[in-house]
């Protein structure tokens, strides 16, 4: 135990050291959130959805989150806490760091673990984020685990998690299933039928803004289930990111029920 929890430090060092020059892309367009949210607001989330992932291969992931949370889409998933993450590492045999991190630009990663000297997949989560994102950076590298396990997932590979990736997470079918687990487990089926409902929920799901009103009951489940409200304590900059994977992932939790009924 002691020795894969050295080997564990040893990989996340590894990759946090290469991070600034690997994903300069991804750092650079973290400085423009502004063009991130507009982008996502235009697109069709539901269109997205059909064209990357199969009915099928939804519900086999509900399953695979069911096996380890009984109460998936049923009951908000966390929020997380050193038990909350214990639990699920032992459920899903795999290793998991949560650690600050200075920019928080990064979510977190998720490595498979069959080329490194870990006995298993690791996920890291920057821990410098309010509790909220740790929780989706978490249950996102979880649905890479899922993908990995399955043989779908690209081996021997880091993925990351930058939250100024959204509108590439849609036209690939891995990052859209590991968001599928986040936008489940953050939205179970009956909140989500309170908040998005009926008449307004295909104009989400589809190529549109999210108004008002939803935006309030989506604040106020968000600040119920996790304690998290955009804050004056954080950057504009970093509360703008913050709004934008709340766009992000309140239009594909629309989309899931429009498309899916899920
Ligand atoms: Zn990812």
């Amino acid at each position: 135990m002691k020795e894969d929890s050295i080997a564990t430090d040893k990989v996340v060092q590894s990759v946090l050291a290469k991070i600034g020059v690997l994903n300069a892309k991804e750092l650079k367009a973290w400085e423009h959130p502004r063009n991130d949210i507009r982008r996502l607001s235009a697109r069709d989330y539901a269109a997205s959805l059909r064209s990357q992932l199969t009915f099928a291969q939804i519900t086999e992931l509900v399953d695979k989150a069911t096996d380890v949370w009984p109460q998936f889409n049923h009951k908000v998933l966390g929020p997380p806490s050193r038990q909350f993450f214990a639990r699920a590492a032992d459920a899903l045999h795999l290793n998991v760091k949560a650690a600050r991190y200075t920019s928080l630009a990064l979510y977190g990663f998720y490595v498979d673990g069959s080329r490194t000297a870990m006995a298993k997949p690791l996920i890291f989560v920057n821990s410098a984020h309010h509790a909220l994102a740790i929780g989706t950076a978490f249950c996102h590298e979880v649905g890479h685990h899922f993908r990995a396990g399955s043989g779908r997932g690209k081996s021997n590979e880091v993925r990351f998690y930058f939250d100024a990736a959204y509108n590439d997470h849609l036209d690939d079918p891995g990052e859209l299933a590991a968001d599928v687990i986040v936008a489940l487990g953050g939205y179970p089926q009956t909140a989500a039928n309170r908040i998005f409902t009926r008449k307004r929920r295909r104009q989400i799901a589809r190529a549109g803004g999210i108004d008002r009103s939803v935006i309030g009951r989506i604040r106020s489940h968000l600040e119920t289930s996790y304690g998290f409200d955009f804050s004056r304590t954080l950057s504009p900059d970093q509360n703008l990111q913050y709004l934008a994977g709340m766009i992000h992932y309140a239009k594909l939790r629309a989309a899931l029920l429009e498309e899916y009924d899920i």
